[in-house]
């Protein structure tokens, strides 16, 4: 058994928060406190009522989430946004959150564990985000089709169909880019073509990035958001049970998408 406090410093200590930029309502941290010993830990991707009503389901009074509560702002506690809080409340359910700090990390984050995933060994950073690496890309010599049969087979798993755009028949991936999440906006793409990534995978992107992909050379493949980024709170879940003894469960809540 540990309390919050002890688990909360070995994370900031691992994940090292303030050292990373982030979206201004990540809040990475402590996001709702609970004064009881820590007696089992459940990961998720998303903080809402699945994943809340999962924890306390498994017994957990600690939810580790890759988004955290407060990610659409400053909003009145009605409707769902009441029912989460409410639920964390009564059941004494601690929240922690770690978005970027989490992505970017060389051994939990979300892009290095789906390169993997996927087959795919990094050899260098990606997606620079405010002065930040976020992503990791590599070296390969493999048919492009053989990466978006991995990331399909991958999506599968989280209830999610992977997409992709236009893929020549037997054409192959010499250097790839990984960015998790929201991963294909302006940035993603300059630096993916100014570093001659051929083949990009992320979670999702909006319509442009389809064609900006294509225009590029780049074959750009969509894994969905929710799935390629349950590696990283799972992993660290798994961590902090070999760290304090204290076991965890991953609640799988897919979006769809
Ligand atoms: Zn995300």
């Amino acid at each position: 058994m540990a309390t919050i406090a002890e688990i909360t410093a070995h994370l900031d200590q691992l994940l090292r928060p303030d050292a990373f930029p982030d979206h201004v309502n990540a809040f990475n941290g402590v996001q709702v406190e609970t004064a009881a010993e820590i007696r089992r830990i459940a990961t998720a991707v998303d903080a809402r009522e699945r994943t809340i009503e999962g924890a306390r389901d498994a017994g957990a009074n600690l939810l580790i989430v890759h988004h955290g509560l407060f990610w659409r702002g400053v909003h009145p506690l009605r409707g769902p946004v009441f029912r989460r809080v409410r639920a964390l409340i009564q059941h004494e359910i601690g929240v922690y959150s770690s978005h970027i700090p989490l992505d970017a990390h060389a051994e939990f984050g979300n892009n290095v564990l789906l390169a993997r995933a996927l087959g795919l060994t990094p050899n260098a950073d990606f997606a620079n985000f405010d002065g930040v690496d976020i992503g990791v890309a590599g070296d390969a010599d493999v048919p492009t089709e053989q990466i978006v049969r991995a990331a399909t087979e991958f999506s599968a798993r989280f209830a999610t169909t992977a997409r992709h755009t236009p893929c020549a028949s037997g054409r192959r991936t010499r250097r790839w880019g990984i960015c998790s999440g929201a991963g294909a906006d302006v940035r993603t793409l300059r630096e993916a073509t100014a570093r001659g990534i051929d083949t990009m995978i992320v979670g999702e992107g909006a319509h442009w990035s389809a064609i900006d992909a294509e225009e590029a050379g780049i074959v750009l493949i969509y894994a969905g958001h929710y799935a390629t980024e349950t590696l990283g709170v799972r992993a660290l879940g798994e961590h902090l049970t070999a760290r304090f003894g204290i076991p965890s469960t991953f609640i799988d809540a897919p979006t769809g998408l």
